[in-house]
Formats: structure tokens, sequence, C-alpha cells
């Protein structure tokens, strides 16, 4: 007997008929002769809407309220799943993330899992029952108060059980076949990859790609878990997050450019004119740190030989560009830079890939590409296995169509399917 556990993302539970549909594939896992545990998502956009609805009633809600209200989305699809599993005669129990035993820091909206204590799931399972946990949640060690773990959370709460629990199986069921070389609600010519490594992967989720979160894959590295990424409106095999896809004995020849990953969700602030003296630097990021900014690109160009003065411009989650506006205004005597520009009309594009390392000219490649594309660079940041631009917004789609071509991921024919869910 195996122990699986199943992710059902907002979009496979996004009305009654979705949710009596995945409970037959839970019942079905059931029969084969599994223990299952089930973490599911708040239903379609429910998340959203409540973060829509908490803006009504305050601009900036605090935060252990809106943990509690954003809670409240994967609840209702627990125990829905629940009721809809008991009506095909199966024993299903639903727990929040509180009861399941995931315990977090404190730092609501994006808190970190630092324990997992499962012993209610498992008396579950002993008991020959179905158990389904609210994803996305937990309870601070310290506060006791209810966390969330950032938006697609779930992704991390499924991943830390079955590693807890030391499942055999992690499948995170999602509304395309896997994971794509694009997003195919971009490029139609996007095609499934059938395993991808973890380093990979960590950076597609890092530069936009929403379908895994980054928390999830950092987690499985760390426990060496295969994460197996399919859709829950088919049953095809889907992607595979394994530690070495391209080992020896495997099929599988290691391609230049794995995928190509895109993010319309981050800012760019510059600081003009920042005196070229040891220490601004470090006082502008402290500042940044202080406030909880998670910065993602800096570029710092070379001080103009006239004024002594240069402009660092860094990229930052839009969210977080009015809290880091504020911060960076109240410094703006000790520092003396000259002023501050803000533009959240801008988006990034990541070629992502392990092969890059052993082949020169991917970076000239990829530049090439943006150009005959009429797609100008603002920013250019690398890793070893990825190149990121940064580019206007409205430039997003056919840079990563160029990019995607450029590097002859194109498929011959279309073959990813868009099953359901907004893309919000
Ligand atoms: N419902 C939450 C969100 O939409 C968590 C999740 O879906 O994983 O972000
Ligand atoms: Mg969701």
């Amino acid at each position: 007997m195996a122990l699986v556990v199943q992710k059902y993302g907002g979009s496979s539970v996004a009305d009654a008929s979705c949710i009596k549909r995945v409970a037959q594939r839970i019942v079905a896992t059931k029969k084969a002769g599994n223990d299952v545990v089930v973490i599911v998502s708040a239903m379609g956009d429910t998340t959203d809407e409540l973060l829509d609805l908490a803006e009504q009633v305050s601009p900036l809600p605090p935060g252990r309220e809106l943990d509690m209200l954003l809670t409240s989305g994967e609840r209702i699809s627990m125990a829905l799943l629940a009721m809809a599993i008991a009506n095909l005669g199966h024993e299903a129990r639903s727990f929040t993330g509180s009861q399941a035993g995931v315990i977090t820091d404190s730092t609501h909206g994006k808190a970190r899992i630092i324990d997992v204590t499962p012993s209610r799931i498992r008396e579950a399972l002993d008991r020959g029952h179905i158990a389904i946990v609210a994803g996305f949640q937990g309870v601070s060690q310290d506060t006791k108060d209810i966390t969330t773990l950032g938006r697609g959370g779930s992704d991390t709460t499924a991943v830390a059980l079955a590693a807890a629990l030391s499942a055999d199986v992690c499948e995170i069921y999602t509304d395309v076949d896997g994971i794509f070389t694009a997003d195919p609600r971009i490029v139609r010519a996007a095609r499934q990859i059938p395993k991808i490594s973890y380093d990979e992967m960590m950076e597609m989720a890092a530069c936009g790609a929403k379908i895994l979160h980054l928390r999830c894959v950092e987690y499985a590295r760390r426990f060496n878990l295969p994460i197996h990424v399919r859709s829950s409106f088919s049953t095809k095999e889907g992607t595979w997050v394994v530690s070495d896809p391209y080992s020896e004995g495997t099929e599988m020849e290691q391609p230049i450019i794995s995928g190509v990953a895109h993010d319309r969700s981050e800012a760019k602030i510059t600081v003009v004119g920042v005196p070229d003296k040891v220490g601004e630097a470090a006082a502008i990021f402290k500042t940044l740190a202080d406030a909880g900014i998670n910065i993602d690109m800096i570029v710092q160009n070379v001080s103009a030989a006239a004024t002594g003065r240069t402009d660092i411009s860094f990229t930052l989650p839009t969210a977080d560009s009015s809290t880091a506006l504020t911060a960076l205004k109240k410094i703006q005597g000790d520092i003396a830079y000259e002023s501050l520009l803000f533009d959240d009309q801008i988006g990034k594009v990541s070629l992502i890939g392990a092969g890059m390392r052993s082949h020169p000219g991917v970076t000239a490649t990829f530049f090439a590409a943006l150009a005959d594309a009429g797609v100008n660079i603002e920013m250019i940041s690398t890793s070893e296995i990825r190149i990121s631009v940064v580019v206007g917004q409205d430039g997003v789609d056919a840079a990563v169509a160029a990019a995607h071509r450029a590097f002859d991921l194109d498929a011959d024919q279309v073959s990813a399917v868009v099953y359901g869910g907004s893309g919000r």
C-alpha cells in the first residue's frame, strides 16, 4: 500500500461539478489500495475575490485579519470535498492547516513552515479515512495566530505534508497537463516537459511560472521528494520534477534551454542621482530590507564623471512598491539622492536551462530574437542557468514567443490544452 499525497488547485475545484469529479478521482486512488491525503486550494478565484473585498473595507488591512479572511477560502473547498467523498460512500475528514500540524513563523501573508506535526492526519489514515487538508495556511508557533504561506502556497503545504508523512508520491493537480516550455496561454506551440530538475524548476518558479510555488520546489529539493505535476482534467502523464532528469540511463538529452518564463507582477524603482560614495547602496538596501521587501534585479551604472552621482534601479513585487517608496523617501535627507522614479508597466522574461552552462552564444541568440521582435531591453540579470530581461509590459508576449522560437522550442503541432482557470 502506498501513501499518495494529492493537491488540487483552485481551477480543479472551481464549482460543485468540479468538486464531484475530483472526489471520484480521489476515491479511485483510495480504491486502488492507497492511503490518500489531499490538499486543496480555494475554489476558482476565491482568494482574489476575498482580497478585493478586503480592499473595499480597508486600503491597508491588518495582516492578521487578512490571513484569517483568506484561509476561509480553503476551508470552504475542504469541507465541500469531504462531503462529496462521503456521498460516494467513503469516509473523509477535513482539517485546517493548523489541525494538520502545519506550524509556521509569524510573518502574515508569507509565513514559512518551520515544522509539520501531522499526528491527526496519521490518525485519520490509520482509521482508513481520506484526509483533506486546507492548503496555504498554518498556525504561528509564537503568536498562535493563523498564517498564510503566500499566493500559490497550497503546493508548499502538499510537499511539506508529503515529506513529513514520508509519502511515496506528491501529485500536484492543475489545469494544464504539466510544465510547459512557456505559458501555453501565450505560446500556443509550447511543449510539455517530461522531466525537469529542481534547480531549473526553482528558477522557473522564481521567474514567474505560476505552475508551482517557489517554496514548494525548495522544500521538495531539500527532501529529495519527486513531484508529479499533472492535470486533474485528464489522465495523461504529467511532468516530473526530480533531482537529476538527465542522469545516465535516461533517454532524455539535456536541452540547452528548458523553458521561457515571464512575470508581470514586478515594478521598477530608480533612485536617481545617488552620490558615488562608500556605503550608499548599503544604506538604500538596508532600508528596503528593514521594510521586509524582497528585491529582485539590481542595476547600478558607472557614475557620471561630471556629477559624481549614479542611478540605482531595482525591481520588486508591485504589491510592495508603496512601502518601498515611503521607506526610501524617509532617507532622502541622509543619502541626498536627487529623486525617485517608479514604473509598474514592466515585465520580466527569463530563459532557463541547465544546458546554457556549457553552450556559448545563448545570450546573443536571445537578444537578437528580442531585437527582431522589436522589444527593447531595460535591465538584464543572469545566473548560471538563467538569463532574465526587464522589458515594457506590452512587449512581454512578443518577447516570450520570440525567445521560444529562437531556441527551437516550438512544437510542430499544438498540443497544449488549457482545461480551466482564468489565469488570474
Ligand atoms: N488559494 C491560494 C491562492 O490562490 C493558495 C493556492 O491556491 O495555492 O493563492
Ligand atoms: Mg489559487
